[in-house]
């Protein structure tokens, strides 16, 4: 919780580069929700450090957000500082020679998908089905059609607005496993360099094309997030939430997708307590009647514990 005493202290700090009571739901694929007490929108790093010191001088709770493909903020709004990446930090630079790709962490992580295939580099076509950013892919260790971030991952490098110390690292220092990292809640992903392999441009776009033809015949468009919850070890979660009964099941402006069974699509106009109640119920549902616990994949912003 951030009292509106620190809210006042971190605007006086902030200036100009905090916007007051700024729309986060709207900038999450779910498009519902309510809004940040204070949105910051870094353009250079400097930015970035002037909110850690508004972060250490006021104690306000900090939030990352990319490009909200895999975060549910509460109709009530997150009461903290939310702090996004601008353009200037979706720079996309493939490497031939060295086979990698370095990107910025506000880059699409589809385009770093087509950067890197148009420039003769391969190995990262599922990104292309992934509409993240590249900090949040790196965060998530965001994965799909058998691979993930970790699978190519050289190095990253983050800013602290905790106050700890800024840095650039390697894959062993990311912990990673299936949709967990060590990247922390305060930290935020600048860069990564992934490695790839030299491809023909015209089978990369053909493997991407491929990609996108499946998942527009097995996943829903509208309003949402990907997977709400991760699979268990062993079994698919939109398996075990079909078998429980809960496709088409609808709170208010939520329902469960017919078409898969993991996804939750919010009406337009819809609210995100009415997403997270219909969570709550298919975990209940499935747990009567599997007695397994799904755990969310998407990220619960502003609801409390
Ligand atoms: C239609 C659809 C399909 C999807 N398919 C997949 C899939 O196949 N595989 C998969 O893994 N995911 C999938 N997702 C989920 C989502 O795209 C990924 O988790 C993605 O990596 C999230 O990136 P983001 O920038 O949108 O992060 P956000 O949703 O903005 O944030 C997610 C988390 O990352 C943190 N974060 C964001 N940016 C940064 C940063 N720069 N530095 C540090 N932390 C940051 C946030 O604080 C938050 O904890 C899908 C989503 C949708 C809507």
């Amino acid at each position: 919780m951030t009292s509106p005493e620190a809210i006042d202290a971190a605007a006086r700090l902030l200036g100009a580069l905090a916007e007051r009571d700024a729309p986060l739901g709207a900038r999450t694929t779910y498009r519902v929700g309510g809004h940040a007490a204070l949105l910051v929108v870094a353009h250079i790093g400097a930015d970035l450090r002037r909110v850690r010191t508004a972060v250490m001088e006021t104690n306000a709770d900090v939030l990352v957000v990319g490009r909200g493909s895999n975060m549910l903020v509460a109709d009530d709004g997150f009461d903290g500082i939310a702090v996004a990446l601008g353009d200037e930090f979706a720079d996309v630079a493939p490497n031939v020679g060295a086979a990698t790709i370095t990107a910025g962490g506000a880059a699409a992580f589809p385009l770093l998908a087509r950067a890197a295939a148009a420039a003769g580099l391969g190995g990262l076509e599922w990104a292309v089905g992934i509409p993240g950013s590249v900090g949040g892919a790196v965060r998530m260790n965001a994965g799909g059609h058998g691979s993930d971030v970790a699978a190519h991952l050289m190095a990253w490098s983050f800013v602290d607005l905790g106050g700890g110390p800024d840095g650039e690292r390697t894959l062993a220092d990311l912990d990673a496993s299936y949709r967990h990292t060590s990247v922390g809640a305060a930290h935020v992903v600048v860069e990564a360099t992934l490695a790839a392999n030299p491809a023909d441009p015209a089978e990369a776009d053909a493997a991407m094309a491929e990609i996108v033809r499946w998942r527009r015949a097995n996943q829903p468009g509208g309003q949402n997030a990907g997977s709400v919850f991760t699979n268990p070890d062993h079994d698919s979660a939109g398996r075990i939430i079909d078998a429980a009964g809960c496709k088409g099941l609808r709170v208010g402006s939520a329902e469960v997708s017919t078409k898969h069974a993991n996804f939750i699509q919010a009406d337009p106009g819809g609210s995100a307590d009415d997403v997270r109640a219909l969570m709550f119920e298919v975990q209940r549902r499935v747990f009567e009647a599997t007695g397994i616990e799904l755990k969310t994949e998407v990220r619960l912003i502003g609801f409390g514990p």
